[in-house]
């Protein structure tokens, strides 16, 4: 009796632990994520989520759109990016890059950084809805700390000005992305 208790206590403590991880970070979690930000945005843009395909030609996997179809997305980038700054934040990033596909079928071409930062604008939609609609504890806080470091000063603009658009579109809606940036 006694033992058993002591291995159920064991068994608490380590699912306690489990769920402090960062979500793992595969096919059925990116594509459960693109299917959220279609029922958000699939009005404006219906690419296809690519996951370790180098679908955009590109030497390195990361995160990006080469047109209104294509994202291309690595596994090993987003979750470096769940593990450093928290859950969700691999949502935030599909949700810019599906930003980028709505300018291209759009063709919206902002001068630099504007073109990124109505990107973020997107992401910051796409937190709020999965807050209030999809019921996900915030990550409108993790996704500004990620913007911010991966800010570069030129393409991306600033740290601070990531922060301000991604809390811009979060705070006033997808239309406001589109009309006032
Ligand atoms: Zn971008």
């Amino acid at each position: 009796m006694t033992r058993k208790i002591i291995s159920l206590l064991v068994l608490g403590a380590a699912l306690a632990g489990q769920a402090a991880l960062a979500m793992p970070v595969n096919n059925s979690y990116v594509q459960a994520s693109a299917g959220e930000i279609r029922g958000f945005l699939g009005g404006y843009s219906r690419p296809t989520v690519y996951l370790d395909q180098y679908a955009c030609g590109e030497p390195q996997l990361s995160a990006m759109a080469c047109g209104p179809y294509t994202i291309s997305v690595g596994t090993g980038f987003l979750q470096q990016q769940e593990n450093s700054y928290g859950n969700y934040v691999a949502k935030f990033i599909l949700a810019h890059e599906w930003g980028h596909t709505i300018q291209f079928t759009r063709g919206i071409n902002r001068q630099p950084p504007m073109q990124e930062l109505q990107a973020d604008c997107v992401g910051g939609t796409f937190a709020k809805y999965a807050e209030t609609s999809l019921r996900y504890p915030s990550f409108i806080e993790n996704a500004v700390a990620s913007a911010r470091d991966a800010a570069d000063y030129g393409e991306h603009g600033t740290p601070s000005q990531r922060d301000y658009y991604s809390r811009y579109g979060y705070a006033n809606g997808f239309s406001s992305c589109m009309n006032r940036i």
